[in-house]
């Protein structure tokens, strides 16, 4: 299993996977990018991060806010939408556009369109990037003359946690 695939299925396992290691390795590759690039990771941004890295499950601007006000009390809208417009300009974020929300990167250091698998049960959601994915979409859209420029696919369902816990209900029934 590859590092992708491993993020993946550790996205849908809230309880079940030592999330520590994620923020670990999500704030550690922030810092290596950045300092690569020469972006500066400042403590705002890097605690931004941080939370948007709290869990797998995309979170909102608001929900982001609320967080860092508690810690900083002259936090404001804009401290954290210019927070997130770096981070999502490193690769670092995505944002989801079907839930106005963002979710860390599991794969920063390489240039990708995602495809995310989101749960419309406990909201987590994993990301995956085939590459064959975006050809076919390419290639779909060359064909009617359409310039693809944002190939961010959102697929909605179920975790395996949420089926689980759906077929329990099911049975007890
Ligand atoms: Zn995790
Ligand atoms: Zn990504
Ligand atoms: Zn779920």
């Amino acid at each position: 299993m590859g590092r992708l695939s491993r993020a993946a299925a550790a996205s849908f396992s809230a309880g079940a996977h030592d999330h520590g290691i994620c923020v670990a390795e999500a704030m550690r590759d922030a810092e290596r990018i950045c300092a690569g690039r020469g972006a500066r990771l400042t403590k705002l941004r890097y605690r931004v991060l941080e939370l948007v890295w709290s869990s797998h499950a995309p979170i909102g601007a608001y929900g982001l806010l609320e967080r860092l006000s508690r810690e900083r009390r002259n936090a404001t809208p804009p401290t954290v939408y210019r927070a997130l417009d770096f981070l999502v300009a490193q690769g670092l974020v995505h944002r989801i556009e079907s839930l106005n929300a963002f979710v860390g990167c599991v794969d920063p250091a390489s240039a990708h369109a995602g495809q995310f698998l989101i749960c419309r049960d406990c909201g987590a959601a994993a990301e995956l990037h085939d590459p064959r994915v975006n050809r076919a979409i390419t290639r779909g859209a060359a064909e009617v003359g359409f310039v693809a420029e944002q190939r961010t696919v959102e697929v909605r369902g179920l975790c395996p946690a949420c089926r689980a816990g759906e077929g329990a209900e099911s049975h007890a029934r």
